[in-house]
């Protein structure tokens, strides 16, 4: 399959890796709009989170659980913000399910 998000989470392609366990990596967006910015992604090809399903629901909720792990060793102690963009009105560029965690600055109240 070709899709970039899996060469990373396989290695074929270098990434700044934060995380890693057995079904999640998260590594350092390569065009950060923050101080921080991380995106966290399954192991698991899953396509958006309109592909989540009872099938590969336990993939989604290990994100969920790295997430906050991840947040602490950033020291995103004051709180993040946490995206998933879906489909093409979602503006999803990359169609391998993944959240962005943004943070280390007040981020504005509104999105552009
Ligand atoms: P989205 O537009 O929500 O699909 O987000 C895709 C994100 O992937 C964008 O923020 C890109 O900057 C980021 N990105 C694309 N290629 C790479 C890469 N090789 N390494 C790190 N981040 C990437």
């Amino acid at each position: 399959m070709d899709c970039i998000f899996c060469a990373i989470k396989n290695g074929e392609i270098p990434s700044k890796k934060v995380y890693e366990d057995e079904s999640v990596y998260a590594f350092r967006d390569i065009n950060p709009q923050a101080p921080t910015h991380i995106l966290v992604i399954p192991k698991e090809h899953i396509p958006s989170a309109d592909a989540v399903t009872e099938k590969n629901a336990d993939a989604v909720a290990k994100i969920f659980c790295a997430i906050p792990k991840i947040a602490a060793a950033e020291g995103l102690k004051n709180g993040y913000r946490l995206i998933s963009n879906v489909g093409k009105d979602g503006c999803q560029s990359v169609p391998h399910l993944h959240f962005h965690i943004l943070g280390g600055i007040q981020l504005p109240e509104k999105m552009s």
